[in-house]
């Protein structure tokens, strides 16, 4: 493997049996088995928000996902309802029993994220900076750290290291497709680097299959070979009505789909003696 890991001393796994596990809110991450994340792009202030974290808790699924501060390539696009949307989310998280996933862009916005989320995101755009990654390391919430799309699996793991030499030892790897030649899907999925972190850190390893094909179509395939591969887990876009959400529809399947994926990960799972959650 051509990964220097001589600097990464915090990240790298010492033997086999080395893993962290995180513990949400007595739902473990990193345990062996497979865990959930689904939900919206953007959190909206609509029944279609509602319903879905109502249909995600039913389905068994633990963790709700939801932006409200989004990183938008555009000044113009929707940027987020901030923190009314976080309130928004809380709400609706409180009422399905779910975990919250939502990200913090800046620096200034990480107190008021960590009161409202169970699980902080670092979005992609975010991997390399450096000053939020040090602040992050200081928080005493877990951080689902999205590999940059321009960035190696060696950068992902320093970026962590980051995380865990600042003090915060509850860093989740997650791997979201990067920039290839290749236009018609949104992002290329690396795949390999799901059983390569796997080897090399004993870090969670889950993925967004959302957000590497950017085809909603092709999300559940995609879903089901990250399991085959032995990720931790998957951050799913999904929506009650995707037509309505407010960003990132194309990528984001219904949560009929969601269902039916739910079932087909729990029969691959039992053939590999992997739980889905
Ligand atoms: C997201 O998960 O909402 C997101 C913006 O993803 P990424 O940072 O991977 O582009
Ligand atoms: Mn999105």
């Amino acid at each position: 493997m051509n990964i220097d890991m001589s600097e990464l001393v915090l990240t790298r796994k010492n033997d086999e049996n080395h893993k962290t596990i995180i513990d949400i809110n007595g739902k473990k991450i990193g345990d062996g088995n497979f865990t959930l994340m689904a939900g919206p792009g953007s959190i909206d202030f609509s029944d279609n928000l509602s319903d879905t974290a109502y249909e995600i808790s039913n389905f068994g699924i633990s963790f709700f996902r939801g932006g409200a501060y989004k990183p938008r390539t555009s000044p113009y696009s929707f940027q987020g309802h901030k923190v009314d949307g976080l309130k928004r989310l809380k709400d609706i998280a409180k009422k399905n029993k779910l975990n919250i996933v939502t990200e913090v862009l800046d620096i200034r916005d990480i107190e008021v994220v960590a009161d409202f989320a169970d699980i902080i995101q670092v979005g992609a755009r975010n991997m390399q900076n450096f000053t939020l990654l040090q602040e992050l390391g200081k928080v005493d919430k877990p951080i689902l750290l999205k590999r940059g799309f321009a960035n190696t699996v060696s950068e992902l793991l320093h970026s962590a290291e980051y995380i865990l030499n600042a003090g915060n030892k509850n860093v989740i790897l997650c791997e979201r497709g990067i920039r290839t030649f290749e236009p018609s899907t949104r992002n290329t999925l690396d795949i390999s680097a799901i059983p390569l972190l796997k080897q090399v850190t004993h870090l969670p390893v889950i993925v967004d299959p959302s957000h590497a094909v950017g085809v909603a179509s092709l999300v559940p395939a995609v879903t089901k070979a990250i399991l085959a591969v032995g990720a931790d887990g998957a951050i799913i876009e999904a929506y009650s009505n995707p037509e309505k959400a407010l960003s990132d529809k194309e990528q984001t399947i219904s949560t009929k789909t969601l269902l039916a994926l739910h079932k087909d990960l729990v029969k691959i799972g039992k053939a590999m003696n992997v739980t889905i959650q």
